[in-house]
């Protein structure tokens, strides 16, 4: 199950994508602002983001940048705006598809696979880190070795986490002196 967050400020727009796309069995959550969207992505993590640009609050193309900041979360921007000039603004803003509305559901999914597919795993599993036998979960901030839990205090966890992204990016460690 894909979890969509929907920020559209259009009332109508906004019950009829949730419902069309609850009904091909996604969980669908939803903002009718901007602001309110990004923290509903910084607090539920969906897997996709489907983003309208003319919003009360703050302009889609400014929420993209803010959201790219902090977060890899693919985006779909669907929007009314068709001018080529609007929809490069939004590709380099931080969006991964561009859908003009009015469209159907079926392309709107169509779009989210998409985008899932070349992000490859859902938003949890993006946060793993594996080096060996070391897992580094970002998210839930634990970490197993061979499968088995460490217990690290958050100073311990973010050293070894930085270890552990530098390792898996190909970084050489840096030597810590161990006692
Ligand atoms: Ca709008």
């Amino acid at each position: 199950m894909v979890h969509v967050l929907l920020i559209e400020d259009d009332a109508a727009i906004r019950t009829a994508l949730s419902r069309a796309l609850t009904e091909r069995g996604h969980a669908v959550s939803s903002s009718p602002t901007a602001m309110g969207g990004l923290h509903q992505v910084m607090g539920s993590r969906p897997d996709v983001v489907v983003l309208d640009l003319g919003l009360p609050d703050v302009d889609g193309c400014e929420l993209l940048r803010m959201l790219r900041a902090v977060s890899a979360t693919p985006v779909v921007v669907a929007s009314a705006r068709d001018a080529e000039s609007e929809i490069v603004k939004a590709l380099n803003a931080g969006a991964d598809d561009y859908v003009i509305k009015p469209f159907g559901a079926e392309q709107l999914e169509a779009r989210i696979r998409a985008v899932l597919r070349r992000g490859g795993a859902p938003a949890e599993e993006y946060q793993g880190i594996e080096v060996g036998g070391l897992r580094v979960d970002v998210g839930a901030r634990e970490a197993t070795l061979d499968g088995v839990p460490l217990e690290l205090s958050p100073r311990e966890f973010d050293l070894l986490h930085y270890l552990a992204a530098r390792r898996a990016a190909g970084v050489a460690a840096p030597r810590v002196a161990t006692g």
